[in-house]
């Protein structure tokens, strides 16, 4: 649908469309058929292929063609761009966590369409590739004073409803526990790891991967059938003018006579690479298991009705009925900043899938 003039009201989810290049075997194998979808990322809109003379137009908060950078995707879904219309709602996800408040950037899409690549690529080849989890913890490091300061992060999977420590494999059912009071999520027992510098940080993203990848090997599943979630925790100590400014109804002489201690301002940023968005055959066909289909479609409708809920401006949404909805909840809503990128590929065989992934996108919007 069209872009909201009421798009500054909070709660709104910004989402992003981006398509991978053809692959190797889709270049040759699709040789004589086009795309299923054409970009115009100008106008951001997208339109998707119907037969050859006709087809449906979109609207997205950013349209990513298969040329744009990893950069370009981060500064997009994640950073600040200063010049934009909305800014409040653009506010970015990781600004907004060195502000204090939670943020939330989430791939969706089938698999193969460029999640991982999107959101945890390391980089150590070519930092040109480096993706969202890298490019979000180097801002964050740019940005806060190491003396006052704090980064910590944890790395999880969800699978089957159970959430497994990808810093710490042995700690494989972890709790989610909210505040009744405040809303606030923690997870007791899972690992954190104090973040000083980029290189610890990458060394830890392919620590999780590695233990990600045994901890599926023993379950005998894949990647694409969990979710993989990080969790980057920032402690700030404010002090001097803006604890004035953030201090309320107080004059400045009455300020300037009574030191108060330094305000603790946390922010969380979650980056959340979805399970692949396949539809999934119940009969279990494709090596999935009854169980995994039903979990993995239970996560992600679950999600997609939170994320409806809050596009809709509804006083309720519905977190209860998963996990990975649960475990998000102080991502939805309020102060929160959510930014959803939905990943398609550009073969004309996934069109159902593509199209399936598009309407998801739409919905949040
Ligand atoms: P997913 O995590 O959604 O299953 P991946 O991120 O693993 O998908 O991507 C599948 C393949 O496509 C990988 O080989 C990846 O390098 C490649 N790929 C994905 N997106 C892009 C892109 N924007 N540009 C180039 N290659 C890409
Ligand atoms: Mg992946």
């Amino acid at each position: 649908g069209p872009v909201k003039d009421d798009s500054a009201v909070s709660g709104r989810v910004r989402v992003a469309v981006r398509l991978r290049p053809r692959n190797a075997e889709e270049l040759v194998a699709d040789a004589d058929f086009a795309d299923c979808v054409e970009l115009q990322p100008e106008l951001k809109r997208l339109k998707l292929r119907k037969n050859n003379w006709d087809s449906d137009t979109y609207e997205f908060d950013e349209v990513l063609t298969e040329f744009a950078s990893q950069k370009r995707v981060y500064e997009v879904v994640a950073k600040p761009v200063v010049e934009r219309v909305y800014e409040v709602v653009a506010k970015p996800v990781v600004e907004s966590v060195l502000d204090g408040y939670n943020g939330t950037v989430m791939a969706y899409g089938q698999t193969g369409t460029g999640k991982t690549f999107t959101l945890g690529r390391l980089g150590e080849e070519d930092t040109a590739d480096r993706g969202i989890m890298v490019r979000s913890m180097e801002d964050i490091l740019a940005d806060i004073s190491p003396e006052t300061d704090s980064v910590s992060v944890s790395y999880l999977q969800l699978y089957m409803e159970t959430i497994q420590d990808l810093l710490d494999p042995a700690n494989d059912n972890i709790p989610i526990v909210e505040d009744p009071k405040t809303g606030d999520v923690s997870l007791p027992g899972a690992t954190q790891v104090e973040i000083r510098d980029q290189q610890s940080f990458v060394e830890l993203l392919r620590l999780g991967e590695a233990h990600r990848f045994a901890a599926n090997t023993k379950l005998n599943t894949e990647s694409s059938r969990s979710h993989a979630i990080l969790m980057v925790h920032v402690k700030r100590s404010v002090k001097g003018r803006d604890s004035f400014l953030s201090s309320d109804n107080e004059n400045t002489s009455h300020l300037v006579k009574t030191l108060k201690p330094p305000l603790l301002r946390k922010g969380k940023l979650v980056v959340v690479d979805l399970a692949g968005s396949e539809r999934i055959d119940k009969s279990g066909s494709e090596g999935h298991t009854l169980e995994e289909a039903k979990s993995i479609n239970l996560s992600l409708s679950a999600l997609g009705k939170c994320i409806n809920a809050l596009a809709e401006n509804s006083a309720h949404v519905p977190v209860r009925d998963s996990k990975l909805t649960r475990l998000l909840r102080d991502s939805f809503g309020g102060t929160a900043r959510t930014s959803l990128v939905v990943t398609i590929g550009p073969s004309p065989r996934h069109r159902g899938e593509t199209a399936s992934t598009i309407m998801f996108g739409q919905r949040a919007m």
